[in-house]
């Protein structure tokens, strides 16, 4: 009897967590994946921390090459193989390798983990030789050859969190850095109390910010290279630019094989990770999830996401029972010595979904205050008036605020309400936090004011 047959199409987070889940509920699997590059599993997180050079090499951002999936984990994995298309009703996809020929393949189950690519400008060529978007490990090695070939004096750098994050990167190499951003609020993932400490950072770390900017047009100095960024406001002498303006799904293949997208553009799939077609899942970038405060679709393009996503589909593959319960948006971002983190939804967002809610900030230390080296954390949360229920916090501060958003992920998901939280037993002792944790004094703050 013939083993049945996994196809994988695309090989980063998604796609491979989904193939190795499905093997190993299923060993008897046989399990394919097929990727566009010539790598898979790449960590394209740490992409601005190969530029600042903290990531030494472009491989160290590769978790498992090729080879060990094969050797390891038994899974054929076939790079430089681009799919062209899925025919659903034969259970078929055409295949193109190193871009050359068409060749078909059998399925029986389907998963597909295309992602996402990076929103381009209108005005962008990928011909230009001095600006670049950044969504692949090869676009971040452009990116640094450039700096480390070109010796640029200055760099304009879209906002967004990607931007802030490269912006550290460049300040890194001692470039001068212009940030723009496209409204007053440069972060629009958190509100402006919080996005105000980012351009205080910004500031000391002599980064300049000019506020509700849109590029518009580029000035040449010759054929592929620019001199000056046109904004809506002025032009600025530049010899680099980074535009990072978000991702878009990567439907295409899903949509002409007749799949679902939903309203943000993205796929639509079920809690089990599987589309409207019989045997053909989808996870990671190139779906939409289910926001479990707004109770909207939300499209989210997050590493952690495409993985946990990858996971229940391979689970239902291989034959478990697995539910993707949906997503809060927690989402954290490191820019210079502050962390800034949020999960659930923000008060601009409240306001458009119409809650009734009251928000309240708190500034504290993160230990004793007798106790050196404690710093100070920025707290807002957003609280439903009437039952205390957390529908979203953001965190700003130079200490250790993963911790403490993830202690808020839970609180938001159990929907804990903050007259418990300001009583909860949170752990204490002076090197680690005040008696009463910024946790409990953030929801205790709060529950007065309901
Ligand atoms: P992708 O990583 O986009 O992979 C999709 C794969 O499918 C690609 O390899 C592509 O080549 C392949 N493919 C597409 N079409 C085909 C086809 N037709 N045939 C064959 N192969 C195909 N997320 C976080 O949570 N935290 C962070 O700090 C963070 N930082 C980031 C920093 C940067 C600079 C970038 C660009 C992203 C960052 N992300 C972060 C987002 C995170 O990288 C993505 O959410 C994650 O990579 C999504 O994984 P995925 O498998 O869904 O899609």
């Amino acid at each position: 009897m013939s083993k049945d047959k996994l196809v994988v199409v695309g090989g980063d987070a998604a796609g491979m967590s989904g193939a190795s889940k499905a093997k190993r509920e299923n060993p008897d699997l046989e399990v394919i994946v097929f990727e566009k590059k010539d790598i898979v599993s790449f960590g394209l997180c740490g992409v601005p921390y190969y530029v600042s050079g903290v990531v030494k090499n472009l491989e160290d951002l590769i978790a498992i090459t090729p080879e060990q999936f094969r050797e390891k984990r038994n899974i054929d994995v076939r790079t430089e193989h681009e799919v062209l298309n899925i025919d659903p009703e034969n259970k078929q996809i055409v295949f193109q390798k190193q871009q050359k020929g068409e060749t078909t393949a059998n399925y029986d189950k389907l998963l597909i983990a295309t992602g996402a690519r990076a929103k381009k400008p209108s005005i962008y060529k990928e011909s230009l030789k001095n600006v670049f978007t950044l969504r692949w490990l090869t676009d971040g090695e452009k990116v640094r050859n450039f700096i480390e070939k070109k010796a640029p004096e200055h760099v304009v750098v879209t906002s967004g969190y990607i931007g802030l994050e490269m912006a550290e990167a460049f300040r890194e190499h001692g470039l001068e850095v212009t940030v723009l951003a496209k409204y007053d609020n440069l972060l629009p993932m958190v509100d402006q109390e919080i996005a105000d400490i980012i351009e205080e950072e910004l500031r000391e770390h002599d980064v300049e910010l000019r506020k509700d900017r849109v590029v518009t047009d580029f000035k040449y100095k010759n054929e592929g290279t620019i001199s000056e960024v046109i904004t809506n406001k002025e032009s600025i002498e530049t010899d680099l630019v980074l535009l990072s303006i978000g991702a878009k799904p990567a439907v295409e293949l899903a949509k002409d094989a007749g799949i679902n997208l939903g309203s943000t553009g993205a796929i639509t799939v079920d809690e089990r990770m599987q589309t409207n077609l019989k045997d053909i899942y989808a996870a990671g970038d190139c779906v939409e999830c289910a926001h479990l405060v707004s109770e909207e679709k939300a499209f989210l393009p997050l590493g952690d996401i495409a993985n946990r996503q990858g996971r229940v589909a391979g689970t239902n593959i291989g034959g478990g029972e697995g539910r993707f319960p949906g997503v809060l948006g927690t989402a954290i971002t490191k820019i210079f010595d502050l962390g800034i983190a949020r999960t659930g939804i923000t008060e601009k967002e409240a306001k458009e979904l119409d809650f009734d809610y009251i928000t309240s900030t708190i500034t504290q230390g993160t230990r004793a205050f007798y106790y050196p080296g404690g710093k100070r954390l920025t707290i807002k949360v957003i609280v439903e008036r009437g039952n205390g229920r957390l529908l979203g916090v953001q965190l700003a501060g130079k200490g250790e605020v993963s911790l403490r958003i993830n202690a808020f992920a839970s609180l938001v998901s159990s929907g804990t309400p903050v007259q418990e939280i300001q009583y909860l037993d949170l752990a204490y002792a002076p090197p680690y936090s005040p008696a009463w944790d910024p946790i409990q004094t953030a929801a205790k703050v709060a529950a007065s004011k309901l």
